[in-house]
C-alpha cells in the first residue's frame, strides 16, 4: 500500500554501463537524489569504457514488456524516463507501454550515439522513435547533433526542434554542449517557439553519463509535477554541479559526481 509520504516513482528504460558514469546508474542516483525513487528496467546491456562503447546486446522486447507490465501494476509511476532504446522492438515494446499508460508523462533522452561517437541507433530505431517514441513525449533532452539526425537536419538545431515539436514532442530540450562557442546554450521549445534559454560557463572536460543525469533528473522533477521551464532549469543546475565536482575515475571522459 502506499502511504501519504511515498516518494514518486519514476520508471526508467535504460542501458546498463559499466562504468557507472551513464545509462541505468546516472538515473537511479540521479533520481534519488531529486527525492524519487527509480524503479529502473535495463533496454540493453552495453561493453564499454571512460572512451566510448565498443558493443552492446539488447534484452529480449518480450521480457521488457512483462517486466514493465508487473511494475505499472503494482506501484503508481508519476513519470517514465526513457534513455538508450538499442532496438526498433525494444521501441515498439515500450510504445505498447505508453499507449496502456497515455497519462503518465514521458521524459525521453534519445541516446544515438556514444560520448566517444560509437552510434547506438541503427536507421530502423530512428524510423521508430519518430513514429512511435517522440509523438508520445512529454520533453524531448537530445543534444544538437541528437536533434539534427532524428529529424536529418543539416544545419539548423532550431528547425530541427521545431521539427521534434511538430512530430508530437511537446517540450524539447536542445542541450547546446556540442555548439563551438564559449558559452553553452541550452534551449527549450515548446509549441515550434522557444521558450526558454539557459546559459552556463563551457566547462573544458568531457563527461560520461551528463544528458542521462540531466533527463533523469528532470523525469523526477516532472514527477513532482513541477513545470517544464523549471524542470529544466533545477535539472540543468543539478546537471551542471554534478560536471563541475565530475571525477577521473578511469582514463577517458569524466563522470558526473551524482553521490
Ligand atoms: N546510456 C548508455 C547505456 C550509454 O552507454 C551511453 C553512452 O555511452 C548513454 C546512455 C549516453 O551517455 P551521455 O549521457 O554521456 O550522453
Amino acid at each position: 500500500m502506499s502511504s501519504q509520504h511515498s516518494p514518486p516513482i519514476v520508471l526508467c528504460f535504460s542501458g546498463l554501463d559499466p562504468t557507472g558514469g551513464a545509462g541505468i546508474q546516472a538515473d537511479i542516483q540521479a533520481i534519488s537524489q531529486h527525492g524519487c525513487h527509480p524503479a529502473p528496467i535495463i533496454t540493453a546491456n552495453t561493453i564499454q569504457d571512460t572512451h566510448n562503447v565498443s558493443s552492446f546486446q539488447t534484452v529480449d522486447e518480450h521480457f521488457i514488456l512483462k517486466q514493465a507490465r508487473a511494475i505499472l501494476q503494482d506501484m503508481p509511476i508519476s513519470a517514465i524516463k526513457i534513455g538508450m532504446l538499442g532496438s526498433g522492438q525494444v521501441a515498439e515494446a515500450i510504445y505498447t507501454l505508453l499507449r496502456e499508460h497515455p497519462q503518465i508523462p514521458v521524459i525521453y533522452d534519445p541516446v544515438l550515439f556514444a560520448g566517444g561517437g560509437s552510434s547506438l541507433a541503427q536507421k530502423n530505431l530512428i524510423d521508430a522513435i519518430n513514429s512511435l517514441i517522440i509523438p508520445n513525449t512529454f520533453l524531448l533532452t537530445p543534444n544538437i547533433p541528437e536533434a539534427l539526425h532524428l529529424t536529418s537536419q543539416k544545419l539548423s538545431a532550431e528547425i530541427a526542434a521545431q521539427h521534434l515539436n511538430n512530430l508530437g514532442a511537446q517540450h524539447v530540450l536542445v542541450t547546446g554542449t556540442h555548439a563551438r562557442k564559449a558559452e553553452v546554450v541550452h534551449k527549450l521549445y515548446h509549441r515550434m517557439k522557444c521558450t526558454a534559454s539557459f546559459r552556463y560557463k563551457r566547462l573544458e572536460h568531457e563527461y560520461h553519463g551528463s544528458g542521462c543525469t540531466l533527463a533523469a533528473s528532470a523525469a523526477a522533477l516532472i514527477a513532482q509535477a513541477i513545470e517544464p521551464v523549471n524542470a529544466c532549469q533545477n535539472a540543468l543546475d543539478y546537471t551542471y554541479k554534478t560536471l563541475l565536482r565530475a571525477e577521473a575515475l578511469g582514463k577517458g571522459q569524466l563522470i558526473p559526481n551524482r553521490r
